[in-house]
């Protein structure tokens, strides 16, 4: 098999796909895919969410078969049936979602995920000697529960590294590190590519493709729509390409005035202690929040938005005077008590936690509305007695908000990520509140439901609303938001108003521990 790889050295492609069709069931994933990768190349694969990106390079790393087309290596058909099979033929992959045990080190982690047998000490020297090369630094004898996402990153590189690869793809890699770390990653895909190993590197984000990629193959609806050199395409052509339609600009113009601010929320010290060894701490947060304000809140996951979000949605309680909405405590106020003042709050998952995947949605809908109506013995019977409830309201907010379903009512979980999302803050917006938590609105969800969402979000605070924007997404931080700040280890930074911030400032806190 090895001597099937070696022939053809010469050759400058060294991973072809040729017309590749994968199915699941009936729906067609990737159609008819053609691509080459040349050696020592960055090629970036860009395409909206659902595109068949993922789809596409599960089948290189020997996750899922073709069902139609062949892969060439060194302009040989292989056949990798498994991931072994792809790492034996050199091919390396950083995933998404890290595959790293937390309790164990970094070194550990790695040892058991190698196909080769190394001793412990030998395996630490390869880590450092791969880390100092490539400028990958990490502590091989630190536990991964105490690395940042970054490091974490690095680890799942080098795991890779390690095997010497010809071609390094990775999935999304930049979605959840900061500026600083993204940098440095580039420095390293640059390397990498100097020295001859091929990268694929997907993503959504125009701007990095341009920076990092010398050539971009673009994917819609699971066929390839065109390869292109990324030093002749503005990142304007990128997207209309990807999306398949003229992009829509957001109406950012803000007629804000100043005179008649109104403080919605108060935050005071707040303080909470972790659930649970995976929790994090809240510090002495401090927000201040007039209407028609919209405050950003930037910082990378895991840092205590989940437990920020609880806290003043009221998921949490027990806390007393911290929180303050138009003047009254609320921190010991349950949901539907905030609600009932005019407060919203939109979950990071939409799955389960903003909806009940399982429920119609005109009963996720009632779920949320219920304690606004008036709930005596009639209405009781006829919620009983019909499944009409809330479906004016549902109907309502799917028509507002260009919620696209498959039929009239539909379960959660048959709606794509984008439309969910537009569903739940249109639900949101709907009983006309005062004050709006939002927390990652636009993660995961394509381009065109993301500017939707977007504008959604301004026009609100148009209307002097209150709004508080929790985001890893920066490019979203900066262009919705009037103040910014960020979380990192539980603590909040001094809010500041944009003019006064920079992207890397906010990079350097969102690193700051
Ligand atoms: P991308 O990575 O570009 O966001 P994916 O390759 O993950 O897209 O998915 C492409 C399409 O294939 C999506 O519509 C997705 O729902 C569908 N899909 C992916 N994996 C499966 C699977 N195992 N079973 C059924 N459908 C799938
Ligand atoms: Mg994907």
């Amino acid at each position: 098999m090895l001597l099937h790889i070696m022939v053809n050295l010469n050759s400058k492609i060294l991973l072809k796909a040729n017309n590749i069709t994968k199915k699941f069931g009936n729906f067609v994933a990737n159609n008819s895919i053609d691509l080459e990768i040349k050696k020592g190349e960055i090629h970036a694969l860009l395409g909206e969410n659902g595109a068949g990106k993922s789809t596409l390079v599960k089948m290189f790393y020997g996750l899922l078969l073709p069902d139609e087309g062949e892969i060439f290596l060194n302009e040989k058909a292989v056949s990798i049936t498994n991931p072994k099979l792809a790492r034996y033929f050199g091919i390396g992959m950083v995933f998404q979602h890290f595959s790293l045990f937390p309790a164990l080190t970094v070194t550990e982690n790695i040892l058991i995920s190698l196909d080769k047998n190394f001793s412990k000490k030998e395996l630490e020297n390869k880590i450092s000697d791969i880390s100092k090369k490539w400028g990958l630094s990490i502590k091989p004898s630190k536990k991964v529960n105490e690395l940042s996402v970054g490091e974490q990153q690095r680890v799942e590189i080098i795991r890779c590294l390690l095997q010497n690869p010809k071609i390094l793809i990775m999935d999304e890699p930049t979605s959840v590190l900061s500026p600083q770390e993204i940098k440095n990653l580039f420095k390293v895909l640059k390397n990498l590519s100097n020295s001859g190993c091929s990268i694929l590197y997907i993503s959504h984000k125009l701007n990095e493709i341009k920076e990092i990629a010398k050539t971009v193959t673009i994917l819609k609806t699971g066929q390839v729509i065109d390869t292109l050199d990324t030093k002749n395409v503005s990142t304007k052509i990128l997207a209309e390409k990807m999306v398949g339609k003229k992009v829509v600009k957001l109406k950012t113009k803000r007629s804000f005035t100043k005179t008649k601010q109104k403080v919605a929320l108060l935050v005071n010290n707040l303080s909470r202690t972790k659930k649970n060894l995976f929790g994090v701490s809240l510090n002495n947060i401090n927000i201040f929040l007039n209407y028609g304000e919209i405050l950003g809140i930037a910082g990378i996951a895991g840092n205590g938005q989940v437990e920020l979000m609880e806290a003043l949605s009221g998921e949490t309680t027990g806390i007393k005077e911290e929180i303050m909405f138009e003047g009254k405590p609320i921190g010991d106020c349950k949901i539907d008590f905030r609600r009932r003042l005019g407060m919203e709050f939109v979950p990071e998952e939409r799955n389960n936690h903003a909806t009940v995947s399982d429920f119609k949605l005109n009963e996720n809908t009632f779920l949320t509305f219920f304690g606004r109506y008036n709930i005596n013995e009639s209405f009781i019977k006829k919620m009983m007695t019909s499944a009409n409830y809330s479906y004016e309201d549902s109907i309502e907010i799917i028509k507002k908000n260009d919620v696209r379903c498959p039929h009239e009512n539909p379960m959660a979980k048959q709606l794509s990520g984008g439309n969910l999302q537009k569903f739940i803050i249109g639900r949101s917006f709907q009983s006309n509140p005062k004050l709006v938590i939002i927390s990652q609105p636009t993660w995961g969800v394509d381009i065109g439901a993301a500017t939707s969402i977007r504008q959604q979000i301004i026009n609100l605070s148009q209307n002097q609303k209150a709004i508080i924007l929790i985001s890893q997404d920066l490019d979203e931080i900066f262009e919705l938001s009037d103040k910014i700040s960020v979380i990192s280890n539980g603590h909040l930074s001094k809010i500041k108003n944009k003019q006064n911030i920079s992207p890397t400032e906010v990079g350097l806190l969102m690193g700051k521990n």
